[in-house]
């Protein structure tokens, strides 16, 4: 038996996007990983090993140390784990900690589902910070320095906390030409991207110049921020577990398989709904997605919303398809094949980023609760139409929105005034007048055929909000 301390940043992406610059959350990613990766873990032990190792089975994710304890006795435990925890807390001042202690045979072993033998919360510890004017970006917390920010002819000086002074610090940019200052998330997107397609791309720098670049014409203003992870994941493990006692698929590596298979539907997402050979700038192609978190099954971005529902397709179905091969190759088709939920949140290119992913979390956790992780699914919500608290609306299965897709479509070719009515009538249930207008406007069929047995046609025209018709 063997003893597996990890110790993580609680809801990364809520911290993530704690500020509404979006250099403030590049310096966070850029932050976390280097504060997480393993050179940087490796050398924090030094001296420690006799006490403990990195983890190497667990594979990297942002915001996690996972570690295999060595030492026996309690005190020299909670040192390691302090050790950890303040190398965090040097690093991420305004992040929120948790240490969890599991037990196994391996590390499959430990993470397959069961009940951690004890868990840690280490809260920020803001009480021990100076007391001062609020935090110009975070607004959470006191703060006590100073910087310039904003574009060239718009410099303003701002007052910043602890935590944002170390993102403004480590901010770079997605098109810096120096790689290091680019941040981790973003340029494993663009080494990947490069590997695959065999030439160089970049991401834009700000969400202005992503929905100017992208943007519908006639409406380039609104983005989608896009939740996704795996579903019964633990189950998967517990699943591995049980093969591999069973002397089947020894040298499956279960977080380099979830990890590729994240990866990989991303890309194939941003393939999808990229343009072939428009939106280059000197001979560089600019993708139409900024990438705030990837890391084993979660992914954190933000995209033009009239992308957001052909991306999401796609990456749904490639996560499932990619792992379903890789565990066909290593003998293990006969386990069920986890699959990737989604919560998505369209908003305002300019309204808070914190509050889109923290809604998108909460319509991933609701949408996942609702088909209990068995399949994959995906929750959305309109913040500039609907508000941005959970409006209760049911989840959608990637089988059904293709089986709508075409009739979606056709749905998005009426005129803006028709489809206000449409969902007016919808949402009154007024079943007369609603065959009326539908009649009025030749499309009888068409809007029969939206029910709550495919999509309600109040959802529907929710959705058509941000369509695009892809050939
Ligand atoms: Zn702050």
């Amino acid at each position: 038996m063997s003893d597996y301390l990890d110790v993580a940043v609680v809801r990364i992406q809520s911290w993530l996007s704690r500020v509404p610059d979006l250099a403030g959350r590049r310096g966070a990613s850029a932050m976390i990983r280097r504060a997480t990766e393993s050179e940087t873990i490796d050398s924090l032990l030094t001296g420690w090993e006799d006490h403990a190792e990195r983890c190497a089975e667990a594979g990297h994710v942002d915001g996690v140390v996972p570690l295999r304890l060595r030492a026996e006795d309690e005190e020299t435990r909670h040192r390691v784990e302090r050790l950890v925890v303040g190398h965090l807390r040097e690093w991420l001042p305004g992040a929120s900690l948790r240490s969890t202690l599991r037990r196994g045979e391996d590390w499959l072993a430990a993470h397959d589902g069961a009940p951690a033998c004890w868990e840690r919360d280490w809260p920020a510890a803001v009480s021990e910070w100076p007391l001062g004017k609020q935090c110009d970006w975070c607004q959470t917390w006191p703060a006590n320095g100073h910087r310039w920010t904003g574009a060239k002819e718009k410099r303003k000086q701002e007052a910043l906390c602890p935590d944002c002074l170390l993102r403004y610090d480590n901010a770079g940019s997605p098109s810096s030409d120096k790689a290091e200052r680019t941040p981790g998330t973003e340029r494993d997107l663009l080494d990947l991207w490069d590997k695959q397609h065999n030439t160089a791309a970049r991401i834009p720098d700000k969400f202005p110049e992503l929905v100017e670049k992208f943007g519908e014409r006639g409406d380039n203003t609104h983005l989608a921020t896009v939740y996704a992870d795996g579903d019964a994941i633990s189950q998967f493990g517990k699943e591995l577990h049980k093969q591999r006692s069973r002397g089947r698929g020894g040298e499956f590596d279960m977080a380099k398989a979830i990890d590729d298979a994240t990866w990989c539907a991303l890309l194939r997402g941003i393939e999808a709904v990229a343009n072939p050979d428009a939106e280059s700038d000197s001979g560089i192609k600019t993708l139409p997605l900024v990438a705030h978190l990837v890391g084993g099954d979660d992914v954190l971005v933000s995209l033009p919303a009239h992308r957001a529902w052909r991306f999401a397709l796609e990456m749904q179905r490639k996560f499932n398809e990619s792992l379903r091969k890789t565990l066909k190759d290593a003998g293990l088709g006969t386990i069920k094949v986890p699959t990737q939920s989604v919560g998505m949140v369209f908003h305002h290119h300019s309204s808070p980023l914190a509050t889109a992913s923290d809604l998108a979390e909460e319509l991933l956790q609701e949408t996942k609760r609702d088909y209990r992780s068995s399949r994959a699914s995906l929750g959305w919500q309109d913040i500039t139409n609907d508000g941005p608290h959970p409006v209760g609306r049911g989840g959608i299965t990637p089988e059904t929105l293709e089986h709508c897709w075409g009739d979606l479509t056709e749905l998005s070719k009426l005129g803006g005034s028709a489809l206000a009515n449409l969902a007016k009538l919808a949402r009154t249930n007024d079943q007369q007048r609603l065959h009326q207008q539908a009649k009025r406007l030749g499309r009888e069929e068409l809007v029969a055929r939206f029910d709550s047995d495919s999509i309600p046609l109040e959802d529907a025209v929710g959705m058509v909000r941000w369509w695009k018709e892809w050939s």
